[in-house]
């Protein structure tokens, strides 16, 4: 495998709903500022994808003065069904 060793980082962010257009927002693990990336219409083919995917597929560049740093953006709160990594108030059985 060949390839150039760049610095690829993760974020966190969720889906948003502006005037009919679904947005990424998410802040940026690499300039430390909240980037919005435009996804296409709301309900459109990209972001229904998006959102059964769980994470951004492509790599996003950095919207600062900070060319060649790509991120991708895993997108938390808002999925349906699944387990949810965030902790939650854990209910213990208490004894017998
Ligand atoms: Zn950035």
């Amino acid at each position: 495998m060949t390839g150039i060793a760049v610095s690829l980082s993760r974020g966190r962010g969720h889906i948003r709903t502006d005037r009919g257009r679904a947005v990424v927002v998410a802040r940026c693990p690499l300039c430390g500022e909240e980037h919005r990336y435009d996804k296409g219409a709301a309900g459109g083919e990209e972001i229904e994808l998006l959102r059964q995917v769980g994470y951004t597929d492509e790599w996003l560049p950095c919207q600062a003065d900070l060319p060649g740093n790509f991120w991708r953006i895993v997108i938390v709160g808002g999925r349906q069904g699944g387990k949810s990594d965030a902790p939650r108030r854990v209910r213990r059985a208490k004894g017998k």
